[in-house]
């Protein structure tokens, strides 16, 4: 069964400068029929069609929906009801032109999480409105791991943006398979692009990201990032402690257990180690 699309009610102007309500049924985005206007009922259809409300909504709607902000998110939220069926028109919606449309279109799409959606979102992950892009890139995430491939080639996209909100969303899905991509990623050109990333591999915590790591800890934006990330040490590949040494050159960080099997830290972190043996 073809869907049938959303209902909307909307006040038209009729004769004599009365308005009354029209059910509008949307298939997309801006495409209606008329799904019931009670002039039609009174006049039959052949009277209606030279009603003044008809008028309004052939000649004078189309243009009027492209400004009417709060209608084109009434629409959005009623098509977000919708689910899946409503995902073309969605996808249309986050090309409106205006910013807070396409930021409830991007919010829809990733409450209904469908896949198709995917190409779109990252798009407007580079969308000139910072609302919108946010409102993608979290829509990514909710799709997660069937947005990562698209995730990993805008790593490479030539807008800076676009690569530090794909290495953000990377890090917030957790999928292990970004994590070569964000290594190659920590030697980005831009800064917060190397930073995301590094952020990135401490949240996807897997161990082969950490030599590459300790490497980009010259860099200080991503040493800020490290710095920031717990879990950092819990992805580093546990080593043995040489006791000796662990007083020495490590002062801040206590060796007090001793023995093999301690969790390398980084060494700014004035923390002692954990006490494995008790
Ligand atoms: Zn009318």
């Amino acid at each position: 069964m073809a869907w049938q699309g959303v209902e909307i009610e909307i006040q038209v102007p009729c004769a004599e400068g009365q308005t009354h309500p029209v059910r509008l049924r949307f298939t997309g985005w801006g495409a209606f029929e008329v799904a019931y206007n009670p002039c039609e009922e009174l006049l039959g259809p052949v009277f209606a069609r030279m009603a003044a409300c008809t008028h309004y909504l052939h000649e004078k709607f189309p243009e009027a929906f492209r400004n009417d902000t709060a209608l084109k998110r009434r629409l959005v939220e009623a098509f977000g009801a919708a689910g899946a069926p409503a995902v073309p028109a969605l996808i249309q919606a986050l090309g409106d032109r205006r910013e807070n449309v396409r930021r409830a279109a991007a919010e829809a799409l990733g409450a209904i999480g469908d896949p198709q959606a995917i190409p779109a979102l990252i798009q407007a992950v580079g969308d000139s409105h910072s609302a919108v892009r946010r409102a993608a890139a979290e829509a990514l995430v909710k799709i997660g791991t069937p947005a990562v491939p698209a995730l990993i080639q805008a790593l490479g996209d030539s807008d800076r943006d676009v690569r530090r909100a794909a290495a953000e969303a990377l890090g917030a899905i957790g999928d292990p398979q970004a994590v070569p991509p964000l290594i190659q990623a920590l030697g980005d050109s831009d800064s917060a692009v190397r930073r995301a990333a590094a952020e990135a591999l401490g949240a996807i915590g897997d161990p082969q990201a950490v030599p590459p790591l300790i490497q980009a800890l010259g860099d200080r934006r991503v040493l800020f990032a490290v710095r920031q990330r717990k879990r950092w040490a819990n992805s580093a590949t546990p080593k043995p402690c040489p006791r000796s040494a662990c007083g020495r050159t490590q002062a801040n960080t206590p060796c007090d257990s001793g023995g093999a099997g301690q969790t390398r830290r980084p060494p700014s972190r004035a923390r002692a180690h954990p006490s494995a043996g008790g």
